[in-house]
């Protein structure tokens, strides 16, 4: 479980313990994978997975029975247009939300295969298409999406399953506070007047269960949005009247 010291990485770690899984927490902040594998009685690993070496030391770490990887690990980073985009922040999001989970991917993947294991992306609704603002995260988000399509592709004669999970709107701790650069006044605008964004349980649920699935059903694609997000751009805001 990469990803797994905050919001739906942490979630999904809950949730998977509970069905009898021993979860490797994965993420940089040691504090927090380690006081999460204690709780879950799970294994706490300080993982970047955008660092070679990391993930090397993270996959020796793991059992040879390993059979589930979750690709989370990810984040947005600014929201300007392209004329003004922070290039350096578009870096950060391709080096951790493609090839971070692509290294990731490769370090398991025999062993995935040969316990007729599977992966889960966290991609998102951002890679469904672009919207304004949204290029650097949109398209990192869908070029993830394209290795887990690749992936099945070319996999398709061993036995190992490669699911998409897209989430809509979350409301998580931290991932709108990092976009927005720790403006947490910006960061709440994101969900202000939706009446119930999708929190990290929920897509933590949807995790759970593609994992408890027989090993013959592959879970293509999953989109989860909170109700009251009918499209990226259609979002029902309410809000009192002052
Ligand atoms: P979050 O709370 O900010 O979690 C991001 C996680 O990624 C943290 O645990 C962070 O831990 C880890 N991470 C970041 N860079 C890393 C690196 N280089 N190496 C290892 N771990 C790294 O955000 P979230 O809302 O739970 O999002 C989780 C995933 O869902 C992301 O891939 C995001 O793109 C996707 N998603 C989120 C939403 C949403 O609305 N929240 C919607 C759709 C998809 P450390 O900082 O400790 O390393």
């Amino acid at each position: 479980m990469t990803g797994a010291s905050s919001g739906i990485g942490a979630a999904t770690a809950r949730a998977l313990a509970g069905d009898g899984w021993t979860v490797v927490c994965a993420a940089r902040r040691a504090d927090r994978v380690e006081a999460l594998a204690a709780e879950i009685g799970g294994v706490a690993s300080v993982l970047d997975v955008t660092d070679r070496a990391s993930v090397e030391a993270f996959a020796a770490q793991l059992p040879d029975d390993v059979s589930l990887l979750v690709n989370n690990a990810g984040m947005a980073l600014g929201q300007e247009p392209v004329a003004e985009a922070d290039l350096d922040a578009w870096e950060r999001m391709y080096a951790t939300n493609v090839i971070g989970a692509t290294r990731v991917t490769q370090a398991l993947l025999p062993r995935l295969v040969a316990n007729r294991g599977q992966i889960v992306f966290m991609t998102s609704t951002a890679a469904d298409g672009p919207y304004e603002g949204g290029a650097g995260y949109c398209g990192a988000k869908a070029a993830e999406r394209m290795v887990a399509g690749a992936l099945r592709l070319e996999l398709v004669d061993l036995p190992v399953r490669i699911h998409d999970v897209a989430p809509g709107m979350v409301r998580t701790d931290e991932f709108a506070l990092n976009r927005y650069g720790g403006d947490a006044e910006r960061a709440a605008k994101v969900y202000a007047g939706v009446a119930e964004p999708l929190v990290a349980d929920d897509v933590a649920e949807t995790v759970r269960w593609i994992a408890s699935l027989p090993d013959h059903v592959d879970v293509d694609r999953l989109t989860v949005r909170p109700r009251a997000q009918a499209a990226q751009h259609k979002v029902s805001r309410v809000f009192e009247e002052e």
